[in-house]
């Protein structure tokens, strides 16, 4: 074991069953192990690295923006923090943005504009957030508490009170709740990411929105997988024709800076008034430099590009040896095999491709811009190995 693993494993907190692998370089879809090993990477950091490593465009933004001023606080006024709200508000029609440092922190900033919402409007027991079962909000108490699977839940129990889980895919369980309870919000991802790649269908995405319409239930998107130009639109949302109250965003904004976006649309952008939310690292301008520069590159031509890209990656392998089905939306997919997912993962690596797991399945989320070429060939090796383990 190299120097670097064995630090690893003595001082750093065991949260993590790493792969034996240690990167020293990256650019674009290719990353470099320290033995030289070159590998196409179809994880990006988990849905991270937007355009891929160290691309230049992106660096570029940073480095301008570091040679000014690196943070300020919320106390002052900064350029990059106003102009990236804008640009993520005429994108989406949203009204307002919180802008905190992760996919956990913008999703507990929306589950607390809900309540307050919901409090102000409805009264303050109008407190609960209806989630599905099998997603996955985040590791804080509260978004734990969103996360709609005991696995887990289990030693860090008592969680935030007040979330109730629907089934998803069955609008008469989401029903059920939202008119046996006391409702603040309905919280959904359109594709369930940790849960196993799991897309939600149209019809169900739509009869939530209606239910929350009828009921005075705000709906609230998280996008922080599947957001930011993955699904072949520019959020997850827009594929389904629905407008959420909130919008949450993080993992490829940043392009692999640390960013947390909370989008609020005209009837909940005023619910946080001076003083009752925050983040020290909130809005930083490294971060939105980044965000403002892959935001602008995610354009019609790059999302038709996705789109084609998912096409292409679900008839290689649809009827591949080994693979049972193939699912998802745009460039977040999920193979399920009979195959034993771990060695499959294990063996991908093994054979240069860079692959991660949800659930019991094997999940890619690429680069939006892969080149076509190493696209191919990580696909054709991935189909070896379904076919030889
Ligand atoms: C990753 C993820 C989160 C949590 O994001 P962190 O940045 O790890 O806090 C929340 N929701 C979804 C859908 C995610 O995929």
């Amino acid at each position: 074991m190299g120097q670097i693993m064995e630090m690893d494993k003595a001082y750093i907190a065991n949260t993590y069953a790493r792969f034996p692998v240690e990167i020293v370089k990256g650019e674009g879809s290719i990353v470099t192990d320290t033995e030289g090993k070159q590998y196409i990477d179809l994880g990006t950091g988990i849905g991270v690295n937007t355009f891929g490593l160290a691309d230049e465009e992106w660096q570029n933004a940073v480095i301008s923006q570091m040679q000014k001023y690196q943070h300020t606080s919320n106390l002052y006024y900064s350029e990059p923090c106003a102009v990236l709200a804008q640009m993520l508000c005429q994108r989406t029609g949203m009204s307002k943005v919180f802008f905190s440092n992760s996919g956990a922190e913008a999703n507990e900033c929306a589950i607390k504009a809900a309540r307050k919402y919901a409090c102000e409007k409805k009264g303050p027991e109008y407190y609960n957030i209806i989630t599905l079962k099998n997603s996955f909000h985040g590791r804080t108490i509260t978004t734990l508490a969103a996360t709609g699977q005991e696995s887990f839940h289990k030693d860090f129990l008592p969680l935030t009170q007040g979330f109730l889980y629907a089934e998803p895919n069955d609008i008469e369980s989401v029903r059920q709740l939202a008119e046996n309870n006391k409702v603040a919000a309905i919280l959904f991802e359109v594709v369930l990411g940790e849960g196993g790649v799991i897309p939600l269908e149209r019809e169900f995405v739509k009869g939530m929105a209606k239910i929350a319409a009828e009921n005075d239930i705000l709906l609230i998107a998280d996008e922080v997988q599947v957001g930011n130009g993955r699904t072949g639109e520019l959020y997850g949302y827009m594929n389904h024709e629905i407008i959420p109250d909130i919008v949450t965003t993080a993992k490829g904004l940043g392009g692999g800076l640390p960013i947390g976006a909370t989008m609020f649309n005209e009837k909940t952008a005023d619910v946080f008034t001076p003083g009752t939310h925050g983040s020290t690292f909130g809005g930083n301008p490294l971060s939105c430099a980044g965000a403002i520069s892959i935001l602008s590159r995610i354009d019609a031509e790059l999302l038709a590009e996705v789109r084609t890209k998912s096409d292409y990656i679900f008839a290689a392998l649809a009827a591949a040896n080994g693979v049972k089905s193939v699912h998802g939306l745009g460039l977040i997919i999920g193979i399920e095999t009979e195959k034993d997912t771990d060695v499959v993962v294990k063996e991908c690596i093994s054979r240069g491709v860079l692959v991660l797991k949800a659930k019991n399945r094997v999940r890619l989320l690429p680069a939006l811009n892969i080149p076509w070429e190493q696209l191919k060939q990580a696909i054709g090796i991935i189909k070896e190995v379904f076919a030889e383990v």
